[in-house]
């Protein structure tokens, strides 16, 4: 029998999975990948082959109450009838808030299902989606083991001063720090940075993840030593509906003045800000950029987009102490041509010089000249889920045999 993983991302209504074959002592290899979609009303699932062919798909009414533990649970009947010698050796999970405690992915018991769920309060729209398929296969797949693969533990690295806010102690005490998201973005585009330029894997690096959220890591030698993002996952560059760093003094005016409660401003700060909020229009930058020559709106969320990247990246520059490469990755970094010619446009004075060319076909190099180089790098986050998982796995093997 082959064993495999399940790895999966939960979010509110959705609930994302690869199949990964781990056998042999080689990179996870890439089975089928899925969505399950509108669960809690009108669900839909699909399944494709590793190429990007479909397989199967399945509807479900509006009526038919099928949620998380549902398609879950019809994930692992779907998967016992078509996964004809193939045996199940664990699930990984993406958890996007490891706090203090967890700097590595780690085996979940019931100590560590506790220890998340304290993490709520630090990422309250994540957090808890995450958690949910974790405790359902603890309840009704109790054999199968799990891990849980933080998208703060990559920047763990980062120093003390990179990681303080300039708050009252206790404050500090109490986890209010500056952590990072997108680390299993982070850690993958790190991984494979030798295979594009060997040295500049060792060098200086920025990353700029753009998707529906969005941040840059600097990395320095392949570790992160600062992120844009910081105690929540709303801090640093705007993004889809997220917006980014804002005065503090912003929040007490929507609380204050415009006698909003925390939960009204929350939701305004995270799912009414961003793109969307700037556009009014969308939060999907194909919208933006297809009104963007007709739309003053749409273009002043684009200009604010490029603008706020481009002085994050002077930010994380200076945090590096220069820069020999910039990495574009995820949604918008690995589609917009655009948004990367402008970006890099905009740090000519840096040394970078956009080839045209190249970035129009995608790269993976779209720089010219002796300056700093500029790259495309598509992400793959449940790679690095699948790599981790499968480490602990071994890890935890090796230990109950000795
Ligand atoms: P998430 O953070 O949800 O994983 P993604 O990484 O999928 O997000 O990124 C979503 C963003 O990528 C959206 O703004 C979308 O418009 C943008 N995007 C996807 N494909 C393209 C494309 N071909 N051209 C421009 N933008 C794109």
């Amino acid at each position: 029998m082959i064993p495999v993983l399940i790895v999966l991302n939960a979010g509110s209504s959705s609930l994302k999975f690869q199949l990964f074959d781990i056998e042999g002592d080689v990179e996870p290899r890439l089975v089928w990948k899925g969505l399950y979609e509108g669960l809690g009303g009108a669900a839909h699932f699909i399944v494709r082959h590793a190429g990007g062919a479909d397989l199967d798909e399945m509807s479900w009414t509006s009526g038919a109450e099928f949620g998380h533990e549902e398609a879950l649970m019809h994930l692992i009947s779907w998967l016992r009838q078509h996964q004809e010698r193939r045996t199940l050796a664990a699930i990984g999970h993406r958890v996007v808030h490891g706090g203090q405690a967890f700097s590595a992915p780690v085996l979940v018991d019931d100590h560590v299902v506790q220890a998340l769920e304290k993490l709520v309060p630090l990422a309250p729209l994540h957090q808890p989606h995450n958690l949910e398929p974790i405790r359902i296969v603890r309840r009704r797949l109790p054999g199968v083991p799990q891990v849980a693969c933080f998208d703060t533990a990559f920047h763990q690295t980062q120093s003390d001063i990179a990681s303080l806010f300039a708050l009252p102690r206790e404050m500090r005490e109490r986890g209010v720090r500056r952590y990072g998201f997108h680390g299993l973005s982070y850690d993958y585009v790190s991984s494979v940075l030798k295979d594009y330029d060997p040295r500049l894997a060792e060098g200086r690096v920025i990353v700029a993840h753009l998707g529906n959220g969005a941040s840059l890591c600097a990395l320095k030698g392949g570790v992160s030593i600062t992120t844009t993002m910081g105690f929540s996952a709303l801090d640093g560059l705007p993004m889809g509906t997220r917006c980014g760093a804002v005065d503090a003094g912003v929040i007490f005016y929507m609380l204050r003045e415009m006698k909003l409660t925390p939960e009204e401003a929350e939701r305004v700060l995270y799912t009414k800000s961003g793109l969307l909020g700037v556009s009014g229009l969308s939060n999907d930058m194909r919208v933006l950029r297809s009104k963007a020559t007709t739309d003053v709106d749409a273009r002043r969320a684009i200009d604010l987009f490029v603008y706020r990247i481009t002085r994050e990246i002077g930010s994380l520059m200076a945090a590096l102490g220069g820069v020999d490469g910039l990495v574009f990755t995820a949604g918008i970094g690995e589609n917009d041509t655009a948004t990367r010619a402008e970006v890099v446009g905009c740090l000519a004075w840096a040394g970078l010089a956009l080839d045209e060319a190249a970035n129009r076909t995608g790269g993976p190099r779209i720089s010219s000249g002796s300056g700093p180089t500029a790259w495309v790098i598509p992400t793959n986050e449940e790679l690095v889920i699948a790599r981790q998982t499968r480490t602990v796995l071994n890890a935890t093997r090796a230990k109950l045999a000795s």
